[in-house]
């Protein structure tokens, strides 16, 4: 295997390299925000709606990313191009940087910026064809007036929390409700019901992140005819869909047969969610950022 390359604040270090100080805060506190895209076959699937996203999420912290996002995109981009990938599973990290142990962001002098890119890890295929089965954790999602669920920040306590939760009941992933009960989102999916020819997913001040993969899946329903709504919804309502699937970057569209013991329609993944999971592998190699100019200089493998 040919060696990896991290980009760690300015230059690029190979994997065992990439070390950080135990002073960041990133790291003592969770100070920080991150993002996971995703490369297709050369191209980066909606690069700008991530980086907006990474943007916003920082502004709100109040931590300024010392890289424009222009300067952002050709990191990213030269991180890719050194590794040679074409498909792959990017993280950017953005912490609050090394500064003492007190709590203070402004003992930070300045961010580090951190770019990991990986061959993909895929989803089992067979778990497309039979769907998965999630349950209802005890713990709720984050209050979007304490830490809101938007800011996909390095804090992901919440999400690991419920993550145990669903190991524990054995099942493939949670579902997570706010502290009104509402039906917020999966430990880091977004979470989408159908019934007839409505679509709804909770908008995302119930506790939820607004999804990239969400926010396509949104316009490709309405692309294919079906009435999309960003609206409130109860397990009862999950129990009685025809079908329920989850969306992110990861697991992209993945059909739920069973929730809290109850199958969902037939059991099986349904007609809407094997159509939308068509039409958006069909828009992930085309929408977003070409990273290789031609196909020639793709041939990096
Ligand atoms: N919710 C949470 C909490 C997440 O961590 C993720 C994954 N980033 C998602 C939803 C799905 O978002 P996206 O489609 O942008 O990957």
């Amino acid at each position: 295997m040919s060696e990896q390359w991290i980009y760690l604040n300015g230059e690029f270090v190979k994997k065992e390299d990439a070390v950080v100080s135990v002073y960041d805060h990133g790291f003592l506190y969770g100070d920080g925000v991150f993002e996971g895209i995703r490369m297709y076959d050369g191209n980066v699937f909606r690069l700008s709606e991530h980086l907006q996203r990474l943007y916003d999420s920082a502004h709100s912290i109040m931590l300024e990313i010392p890289y424009t996002m222009e300067e952002l995109t050709e990191i990213i981009t030269e991180t890719l191009r050194k590794n040679k990938l074409t498909d792959a599973y990017i993280r950017v990290v953005v912490s609050r940087g090394v500064g003492n142990l007190g709590l203070d962001p402004f003992t930070c002098k300045r961010p580090q910026l951190i770019v990991i890119a990986e061959a993909l890890a895929l989803f089992p295929k067979h778990l497309y064809e039979s769907g998965i089965e999630i349950a209802t954790v005890a713990s709720r999602r984050n209050r979007s007036d304490v830490l809101s669920p938007k800011v996909k920040s390095l804090n992901y306590l919440n999400n690991i929390l419920v993550k145990i939760e669903a190991n524990l009941a054995g099942v493939s992933e949670a579902l997570m409700l706010n502290d009104q009960g509402y039906v917020a989102e999966g430990s880091a999916d977004n979470v989408f019901i159908v019934k007839g020819n409505v679509i709804k997913t909770p908008p995302g001040y119930v506790g939820a992140l607004e999804g990239i993969t969400r926010n396509a899946i949104m316009e490709l329903a309405k692309k294919e005819g079906y009435e999309m709504r960003e609206e409130t919804f109860t397990r009862h309502d999950v129990y009685v869909a025809d079908e329920v699937f989850l969306t992110g970057t990861a697991a992209e569209v993945i059909a739920v047969v069973k929730v809290d013991g109850r199958k969902i329609g037939d059991g099986k993944p349904g007609a809407t969610t094997n159509k939308l999971l068509k039409a958006f592998r069909d828009i992930v190699t085309v929408d977003g950022e070409k990273v290789y100019p031609s196909k020639r200089d793709a041939q990096v493998g």
